[in-house]
């Protein structure tokens, strides 16, 4: 399962506003230059830009043009990630930060950017640049403080978040956080570390060593297997992985206990059962798998796509659609109710109880299964990659598999049914 990893904190950019002087002086530059703000002001940034960078090289009062071309590398930057093209984005972001060097905001911009690209230690360089050219700069701290989150440095985080809340006790969301932080660092206080050429994973100091070595060799597995799955996708590393025991697990995430494992930006998942037993490792590759399917299809849409693509590629790949799953599903579709499309698009699985639970992924599942193997894994990415630049779920399966909602579920009820 995936819980929403808490956002990042776009709105401060969205906020951003520009201010974008015109010069007076009568030259081929000033020409430029005013075009530029005319090309910024109808939200035309890239060709501001170009007018930008011509008045650059003439004789105009560089400080002007500078801040200007700097507005709107940053306003492009954020037209481009509002589309979910965080790629381009921190070009614009890293072009507007060299170009005003004592300015907070494109380095915060670019921090930003960075960790929704999960290249950390790239969003921390710029977060930590960003405090030194402008010290107390919340945003600035409490990003940073999230980026060290991230790169489980639990304690760095507190001290950023510690010092924020008490400059602005109420900072939406910020408590949410550092309460779950201070959750998963008294839980995972004596954890022990090992790095792995793509993995990061803290451990209990009571898991046995060949136990370990066998997770890794999973998980490393994964990274091959599920990257080729998908034509060659690899994330960036590390990707952190946090093993408990049952107990330390629903400590930590406080979900209910039927929750086999999670993934909150951080794979965490229990290798022992409630009565202490070691899991059979089977169960543990698999429930190893379809996380690591969710690190992937992260990396992919660049966000969370629909419920139940993002929990059917999940099962999909990571276990067989065996003999027990299609008699449960026959089951659902000749007798029982099976769950709209659409319904499961918004479903929270928070909301089901542990039945519903099991037939929701089952269901997920089957749905998943036919559009992977009828019609291919391009299609499927590129349906992840719509849905992760804010295309409607029922536009981009209209589109990319010419089907609607209602045709698909009919597919998955004539196989089952
Ligand atoms: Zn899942």
């Amino acid at each position: 399962m995936t819980l929403k990893p808490l956002p990042i904190l776009l709105a401060f950019l969205a906020a951003l506003t520009a201010t974008v002087a015109a010069v007076a002086a009568d030259t081929a530059s000033v020409e430029f230059n005013n075009a530029g703000v005319q090309a910024y002001n109808k939200g035309e940034f890239e060709a501001a830009i170009g007018y930008f960078d011509k008045a650059k090289a003439g004789n105009v009062d560089p400080n002007v043009v500078k801040r200007n071309l700097c507005n709107a590398h940053q306003s492009l930057g954020n037209e481009l990630a509002k589309k979910g093209d965080y790629r381009e984005a921190v070009g614009h972001a890293e072009s507007a930060a060299t170009l005003d060097p004592v300015n907070p905001s494109p380095l915060v911009q670019a921090g930003a950017y960075y960790l929704r690209l999960d290249e950390l230690n790239r969003a921390i360089e710029k977060l930590e640049k960003a405090i030194t050219v402008k010290p107390g700069e919340l945003t600035a701290h409490e990003m940073l403080g999230y980026a060290y989150y991230r790169d489980n440095d639990l304690s760095s985080a507190r001290a950023q978040w510690d010092y924020v809340l008490e400059m602005d006790p109420k900072r939406p969301e910020l408590k949410e956080r550092y309460d779950k932080a201070f959750r998963e660092q008294s839980v995972e206080n004596d954890f022990g570390r090992y790095k792995s050429r793509h993995f990061q994973v803290s451990y209990p100091p009571e898991i046995p060593a060949a136990l370990r070595t066998q997770v890794i060799g999973i998980l490393d597995r994964a990274f091959i297997d599920i990257g080729r799955e998908f034509g060659g996708v690899y994330p960036p590393s590390p990707i952190y992985v946090i093993l408990y025991d049952a107990k330390q697990f629903g400590e930590a995430t406080k979900t209910a206990d039927y929750v086999g494992a999670l993934y909150d930006g951080k794979i965490r998942a229990p290798l022992a059962d409630g009565a202490g037993n070691w899991l059979p490792i089977d169960e543990i590759r698999r429930r190893l798998t379809h996380e690591y399917v969710h690190v992937v299809v992260k990396h992919i849409t660049g966000d969370e796509p629909p419920w139940w693509v993002n929990e059917g590629l999940a099962e999909t790949l990571s276990r067989t659609l065996d003999q027990d799953r299609i008699k449960t599903l026959q089951k659902l579709y000749r007798e029982g109710a099976p769950l709209s499309l659409k319904g499961l698009e918004t479903t929270r699985i928070g909301k089901l109880d542990k039945d519903a639970v099991g037939l929701a992924y089952a269901q997920a599942h089957a749905t998943v299964d036919l559009l992977w193997t009828r019609y291919g894994r391009a299609k499927m990415i590129t349906l992840l990659q719509s849905v992760g630049k804010g295309q409607k779920m029922d536009d981009a399966l209209r589109e990319i598999y010419r089907k609607t909602y209602p045709g698909i579920e009919k597919d998955v009820a004539t196989t089952y049914g």
